[in-house]
């Protein structure tokens, strides 16, 4: 597979990101190579030009050395070496006329030529002439010989020039394309960042969001293969987290059912044996009784027959698994009840007590709400003494603080009305050391056997769900005393929102 045919397969994961960038970064570097080699060359011929320049301007003043000595000295031989070098320098200048052009125009190498030429004639003509004709030759000869001087000197100069205008173009091309490849990289860097971290703090900014709520599942912030295969992974490792916690719900509540059928059984008692003393009376009274007494009794069955059915529904109904789901619930006789299922563990000698108002109703979903007493009561009797005393009290309340003590929770900072339940107890309390571990799953202080850890767990993922916050005061020796604050209107179901989030994804 070529590079070509991989670049739209590379665009769709993160690491074929990072290497398309690295092969742009690498095709610039390649480019901006290739261009200052081509510059390289050029400047190359542009000083292999200089010297022939110069090779010329010192051929030409060869020439001349040559021409002083003749006229100084007279001998044959620098006549001979001046001739020489004439003509070298005419063939030189033949050789190399096409690439003087860069210098100077044809007619100007055209004239030196000339020049060259009348030069050579009229030095030729030294040897024989007479003294008159020297007279005239010497002064004609040195002038076309200046002229030469003069023009290939200009040609040296110039070509100097011109090698040092193009090494100043060649520094700031230099640095131009040092720039462009230090923005180039820049940009890029800034670009493959961006499509790199931006999908990461997408995913970091969910996950925090799922850590506040405790719900929902991640939408792929992007197409890159690395990341769906993240999202898929987390998004399972949440459903499997979800299921597990449902299994220990589920387990937590048949605990509490363990723990309230005794309750329970008590709770039945009560009507059952007055039905059955209203049957008796009944049945002993059969045909004596006034038929108003006998309707008396048979209503007192019908109530009592009825408390029993209640009963027996409220077990059902907690023992049923139900979706959350929040409506007004009224407080006092739910707390009532509740503490009529735990009773069985309630020494003779220990008081519970109801400090909430008949008509106070609640947010919530019961059977949680429900939980919540079943666990927190059953935590507080567990520890009490003989003297053993639970206060449990409810009221409306504004706040604009937290709870004080150890508080837990995504409601805890919600400012406005609460319904504000508190379950405080005499026993033995919570050493300070265990405090931040008790809502912890699994966490238990009890013998194998007689606690699994996940009563307050269970109490802090439903008051979670509800958008409230639990919080735990309590000094070793001194009781425990646990705040639960339902706020009382959202002004974002926070769950609905939730569930619509992961629907779009
Ligand atoms: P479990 O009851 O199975 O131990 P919980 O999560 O309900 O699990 O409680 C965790 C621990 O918190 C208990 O083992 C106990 O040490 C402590 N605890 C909870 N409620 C009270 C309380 N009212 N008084 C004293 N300790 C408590």
């Amino acid at each position: 597979m070529t590079l070509l045919t991989k670049i739209p397969l590379l665009r769709h994961s993160l690491r074929g990101k990072v290497t398309l960038g690295y092969y742009a970064v690498a095709a610039a570097i390649l480019v901006a190579s290739l261009f200052f080699v081509g510059e390289l060359r050029t400047l190359e011929e542009r000083v292999v030009l200089g010297q022939r320049a110069t090779d010329l301007f010192d051929s030409v003043l060869e020439i001349r050395r040559f021409e002083r000595n003749y006229f100084l000295y007279h001998q044959q031989h620098d006549l001979e070496e001046n001739n020489r070098y004439i003509k070298l320098t005419q063939r030189f200048l033949n050789d190399n006329q096409a690439a003087f052009l860069a210098i100077v125009s044809l007619d100007r190498q055209e004239q030196l030529q000339a020049l060259l030429n009348e030069y050579q004639y009229q030095i030729s003509a030294l040897p024989t002439a007479n003294q008159k004709q020297l007279l005239l030759l010497e002064p004609r000869v040195r002038s076309l010989g200046k002229e030469v001087v003069n023009i290939a000197e200009d040609m040296a100069t110039l070509e100097r020039r011109q090698i040092q205008s193009t090494l100043v173009a060649f520094r700031n091309l230099l640095l131009g394309v040092i720039l462009g490849m230090a923005l180039l990289i820049v940009a890029l860097g800034r670009a493959l960042s961006q499509r790199v971290v931006r999908p990461l703090q997408a995913i970091e900014d969910s996950v925090a969001a799922i850590k506040a709520n405790h719900r929902g599942t991640l939408a792929p912030p992007s197409d890159d293969r690395e990341i769906i295969s993240i999202i898929a992974a987390f998004n399972h490792m949440l459903k499997e987290l979800d299921l597990r916690q449902k299994s220990l719900m589920r387990s937590e509540r048949l605990a509490s059912l363990g723990t309230m059928l005794s309750g329970v059984a008590h709770e039945l008692n009560n009507p059952l044996s007055n039905i059955s003393t209203s049957c008796q009376i009944l049945q002993e009274e059969v045909g004596e009784s006034e038929p108003e007494t006998q309707k008396m009794y048979l209503g007192q069955i019908d109530q009592q027959t009825e408390r029993a059915r209640v009963i027996v529904r409220s077990l059902l109904d907690f023992s049923r698994e139900k979706a959350f789901k929040k409506n007004p619930v009224m407080l006092r006789p739910l707390v009532q009840q509740t503490v009529g299922f735990v009773r069985g563990q309630v020494s003779a000698k220990s008081v519970v007590q109801l400090s909430i108002s008949e008509t106070l109703s609640v947010p919530a979903d019961a059977q949680r709400l429900q939980q919540v007493f079943v666990n927190l009561i059953s935590n507080a009797l567990e520890g009490l003494g003989a003297d053993g005393q639970i206060v449990i009290s409810a009221q409306t309340l504004v706040v604009s603080e937290p709870p004080v003590g150890t508080a837990l929770g995504s409601g805890c900072d919600f400012e406005g009305e609460v319904v504000e339940i508190r379950v405080a107890d005499n026993g033995p309390g919570i050493a300070p050391e265990i405090l931040p571990r008790i809502f912890d799953p699994f966490f238990t202080t009890k013998e194998v056997g007689h606690g699994m850890g996940l009563g307050l767990f269970v109490v802090y993922e439903i008051i979670e769900e509800h958008g409230g916050c639990i919080a735990v005061q309590s000094l070793p020796g001194q009781g425990a005393t646990f705040c639960i604050r339902l706020p009382l209107q959202e002004d974002i179901d926070s769950a609905a929102m939730l569930d619509s989030q992961g629907a779009q994804s």
